[in-house]
């Protein structure tokens, strides 16, 4: 539990929101989510990793989080969530900021577009997530490695 949050109360675990309608829709599950006392929902997204460190992939998770549990129970969200990282049998807590919900609908369009095959992917910047990628024997990229 990030220091910053003793003060708060558990709100949600393990719950899925939706945010949108119809075609246009942001689900997302949240890991905790935690209520201040001005109301204020903080997320937190844990994580067990060899490295202790958090990647873009967690903050797009928590930003779609945040938009998904806005836009269904009409709470407030901060733009500050936590990545909580056990690694090596201890736990750090990384603070980041989470995307704006444009950012977040852009980024479900061009989802959207690739697998609509209207647009075309662009490779990873940083090759160590092709590792563990499922696609990595069709990918050129990944099968370079
Ligand atoms: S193997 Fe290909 S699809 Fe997978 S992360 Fe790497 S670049 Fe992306």
């Amino acid at each position: 539990m990030p220091r910053e949050l003793k003060d708060h109360t558990l709100a949600y675990s393990e719950k899925t929101f939706r945010s949108g309608g119809g075609d246009r829709q942001v689900a997302a599950r949240v890991d905790r989510a935690y209520r201040g006392r001005n109301g204020l929902i903080t997320l937190v997204e844990l994580k067990t990793r060899h490295a202790n460190r958090f990647h873009l992939s967690d903050v797009i998770e928590l930003s779609a989080q945040r938009v998904a549990l806005a836009g269904e129970t009409g709470e407030p969200v901060a733009r500050i969530g936590w990545v909580v990282v056990e690694s090596s049998a201890r736990r750090t807590a990384h603070r980041v900021t989470l995307m704006s919900p444009q950012a977040v609908w852009e980024l479900a369009s061009r989802r959207d577009e690739l697998l609509a095959g209207t647009e075309s992917p662009s490779y990873t910047a940083t090759r160590g997530v092709c590792a563990s990628c499922a696609h990595r024997r069709r990918c050129r990229t990944g099968a370079e490695l």
